[in-house]
């Protein structure tokens, strides 16, 4: 039987060029904790998780004090043991936030490292349902200092030139007209036949405003509108659901398939967004999935599409993956050594074995604020 001999972990903080807004924060830097899981059989695998703009290194103490020492000796092929183990060890400090975090990086590199072990991509370890690509959607239309509706417009007509048919933008800022002016410029330029989507980054705290939005929203025929509330407001979420037609989407930073239960049990969502990075690894991810089906609801994971073009390939309610076309939103990228082909929209799966990427040491080293431990 393989043992895990060491679960190491670092935190990196990669600055933005640009300090992006959202509706309801500004970011400037992302702070992640990388982890590596290593096994006496020369096999080692790979996780992450984003700890947010400050004081990741949260995630990285709950990783290194906390989880990694109870894997030490165990078989990694026990994955929902070791995950089961993990989770009832810190139901005091976990069970969401960076807890759940580092236990989401620690199941993401056991994953991984099984995959290689096998020689395996891993959407092959999970039973793949698609072989080749899976659908891609761009997503972008951020707020920048000095960015006119126009220049919006060709910035999501750039990612349509590309291949999308389906783009995202970010909503929820300013007020009725200039929003309206923004999706009208978007609408205008990507045509009429590209899916828009539209996030809302948690923008709205009463269902009355969110529905004078959401009614003129509709005029510009949006694919869903993403995250209009609190993740903990469910009670609007389920309103502003059934008084419109608009598919609603969330669940990106939530954990754990009990909430994701409340959440369709309270019809709260149409498409769920769940984050392998956060809602307590691929092994929860799959699950919250396979739950989503029973209710005849899809899913579309968030951001990170290197690893979550595995977890959509391999789940047949998975309608798109989230691509950010550069490094300037999410700059995980820059310490991978490699990065998916997109393609027509399409991302391409990769056949080398686990996720298909390693981190570049240099680039790590570069942006660590500690070092390997
Ligand atoms: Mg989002």
């Amino acid at each position: 039987m393989p043992k895990i001999t060491a679960v190491r972990s670092c935190t990196v903080r990669i600055p933005l060029d640009n300090a992006t807004t959202f509706a309801t924060r500004q970011v400037l830097a992302r702070e992640l904790t990388l982890v590596e899981v290593e096994v006496d059989d020369g096999h080692k695998g790979i996780g992450f998780t984003y700890g947010g703009n400050r004081a990741g290194g949260i995630v990285t103490e709950a990783v290194r004090t906390l989880l990694g020492p109870m894997l030490i000796g165990e078989d990694p092929f026990r994955v929902e043991g070791l995950w089961e183990a993990m989770y009832q060890e810190a139901l005091l400090q976990g069970r969401a936030g960076s807890v759940m975090r580092g236990l989401s990086a620690i199941d993401i590199a056991l994953w991984d490292r099984n995959a290689r072990a096998a020689g395996l991509p891993l959407y092959k370890m999970l039973g793949a349902h698609r072989t080749d690509s899976v659908r891609g959607y761009a997503s972008g239309g951020y707020y920048l200092d000095g960015k006119t509706p126009e220049m919006l417009g060709a910035e999501m007509k750039g990612y349509v030139d590309l291949g999308f048919d389906a783009v995202k933008m970010k909503v929820g800022l300013l007020d009725l007209a200039q929003e309206e002016a923004r999706i009208a410029a978007v609408r205008d330029a990507i045509g009429g036949s590209v899916e828009l989507m539209l996030d809302c980054s948690n923008c709205w705290t009463d269902i009355n405003t969110a529905i004078r939005f959401v009614r003129m929203f509709e005029e510009y025929d949006p694919y869903f509108v993403e995250e209009p509330f609190s993740p903990d407001d469910l009670e609007n979420h389920a309103r502003l659901a059934a008084a419109t037609d608009v598919a609603i989407a969330t669940g990106e930073i939530e954990a754990g398939r009990w909430r994701f239960k409340e959440m369709l049990d309270k019809e709260a969502a149409t498409i769920l967004q769940h984050d392998a990075i956060c809602c307590g690894g691929i092994t929860e991810w799959r699950r919250i999935s396979a739950m989503a089906a029973g209710y005849g609801v899809s899913v579309c994971p968030h951001a990170y599409h290197e690893m979550h073009l595995h977890l959509a390939a391999s789940t047949p309610n998975a309608l798109f993956v989230e691509v950010f076309t550069d490094d300037q939103i999410v700059n995980f990228r820059r310490l991978l050594d490699t990065q998916p082909a997109v393609e027509g929209g399409r991302v391409m799966l990769p056949d080398t074995p686990g996720l298909g990427y390693d981190y570049l040491p240099d680039v790590v080293t570069e942006y660590a604020v500690d070092a390997w431990a």
